[in-house]
């Protein structure tokens, strides 16, 4: 890793980054338009977040929060437990412990430096881990492995069958930093009672695992607490999902975003709440005038990321669908299963539900969600099994009226790798246009991000969805 490099702290730039961009809205507009001419390397990404109105100045607000609680942790007297984006965060703030989220970081840091996280990623495999696992984790990992970041006091994960390199980036920065490390498992089926016990039990154990690490009980009234906040986001972000399905969609691309990045950390607190509050607010107007939730109004085709989205530098992918009035109607990382989800209806068994009556309820509760968590729930057993990968996609598509799937991954993703073709096989059979994209969500020198849109471009271009030339808004 270069010197320069090492020179700051990998979450403090962060944070002085985003605590400066969410304040540049609070002055007159001549003000903010001024001032990004002076953020040249910034520009596109924060004004693409702060036009979305009050939700994305919001955002860039609980961004600056959640980074600055992340770095004053510890002079507060709490915990900070390492974690992953599939761990739901409910029983963390529970126990007052702030949670960092290592593939939220690595975005962070896409997002925002042109360079990308090269650095940090190779800095891990300079240090003995494999350059073969999820460069999602990696991205931030490597600056935190070069102590460049808050040093966690624990590391809580689950998923080893769901995503093996998920789980062994965890395991690989608990051996190296020496500090605790427990991680959920999972049966290959989610539905029958067999795995409802073994999760359940499995989370009794991870409650004592954190009551070990805080020094304290699980504080009843303050877990219900944050079950009543999930039981509100919960409600909000079905009613935002159900808007999905209308055509056009009046859902803004960017809000799957929101959506997921938030629900990864800060579920549970009222923070995510108003975010939500928000964002239905705009999405609501957008409704009522029967506009799609684009800059221009405007949708010409829709499509569902079957997995993940590409994270590349600037929010370009986000700019780049919506230059060509492309909607995104969500991905893995945005369906989380709760009961009253559109797509859970006649599924229930596939979904969670929040129950505060007792404490064994709120825990199995929590156990409930853990296990719905985005690909935990649907990459665990075979891929055509039911309530996995093909079952999810299917119904997502037919439910959204999305005119096609892409598949995005990363170059770690060997589960799917492993199964892709064959799905991408069924939903051609099924009708469904499907394209396997072979970039690295995280990591642009595997393919370039102009590849990626030739290939978005040519394959909609060659069915005949869109012609693939720019639509009303100038590419990015
Ligand atoms: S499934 Fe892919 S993107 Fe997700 S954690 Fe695993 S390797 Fe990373």
């Amino acid at each position: 890793m270069k010197q320069e490099t090492k020179e700051y702290q990998y979450d403090w730039i962060l944070w002085t980054i985003i605590e400066n961009a969410s304040v540049t809205h609070d002055g007159s507009v001549k003000e903010y338009e001024s001032l990004l001419t002076l953020i040249p390397h910034f520009r596109e990404a924060l004004d693409e977040i702060i036009r979305q109105g009050e939700a994305g100045i919001c955002l860039m607000k609980l961004m600056a929060r959640y980074l600055k609680r992340c770095l004053t942790a510890h002079d507060e007297g709490r915990k900070v437990a390492f974690t992953t984006f599939c761990f739901s965060t409910p029983v963390l703030y529970a126990f007052d412990v702030v949670p960092i989220v290592v593939e939220a970081m690595t975005v962070l840091g896409t997002f925002i430096f042109k360079r990308g996280t090269g650095e940090f990623l190779d800095y891990c495999s300079e240090v003995g881990f494999t350059e073969t696992s999820c460069s999602s984790q990696r991205g931030a990992l490597g600056a935190y492995l070069a102590g460049l970041g808050v040093r966690p006091d624990f590391i809580v994960c689950d998923s080893p069958g769901i995503c093996d390199t998920n789980a062994n980036s965890y395991a690989f920065a608990s051996a190296y930093l020496d500090i605790p490390f427990f991680q959920l498992n999972h049966p290959p089926t989610l539905a029958d009672e067999r795995a409802r016990r073994y999760h359940q039990a499995d989370f009794r154990c991870l409650v004592s695992f954190l009551e070990e690490q805080t020094k304290k009980t699980l504080d009843i009234d303050r877990l219900r607490e944050v079950l009543e906040e999930v039981r509100k986001q919960d409600e909000l972000i079905c009613e935002l999902t159900e808007f999905q399905r209308l055509t056009p969609s009046p859902v803004p691309n960017i809000f799957n975003l929101f959506l997921y990045s938030g629900t990864f950390l800060m579920s549970g607190t009222s923070d995510f709440t108003e975010l939500l509050e928000l964002m239905l607010e705009r999405v609501r107007e957008n409704a009522a005038r029967g506009v799609a939730g684009s800059r221009s109004g405007g949708e010409r085709v829709r499509g569902f990321f079957s997995y993940i989205d590409h994270y590349t530098t600037d929010l370009r992918f986000w700019r780049w669908l919506e230059s060509r009035e492309i909607a995104h109607l969500g991905c893995i990382l945005s369906s989380f299963w709760q009961e009253d989800a559109i797509y859970a209806a006649g599924r229930t068994e596939a979904a969670y539900a929040v129950r505060t009556d007792s404490v064994d309820a709120m825990i199995d509760s929590l156990a409930a969600q853990m296990s719905r968590m985005p690909m935990v729930k649907s990459i665990r057993g075979p891929y055509d099994a039911p309530h996995m990968w093909l079952d999810d996609t299917m119904l997502f598509t037919r439910l959204l009226k999305a005119d096609f799937v892409a598949y995005i991954g990363t170059m770690g993703c060997r589960n799917t790798w492993g199964m892709v073709k064959l799905l991408a096989r069924d939903l051609e059979r099924r009708g469904i246009p499907t394209l396997i994209l072979y970039a690295d969500a995280f990591d642009d020198r595997i393919q370039s991000w102009e590849a990626v849109t030739d290939r978005i471009g040519e394959f909609l271009h060659l069915r005949g969805l869109t012609s693939g030339e720019p639509g009303l808004v100038s590419s990015g």
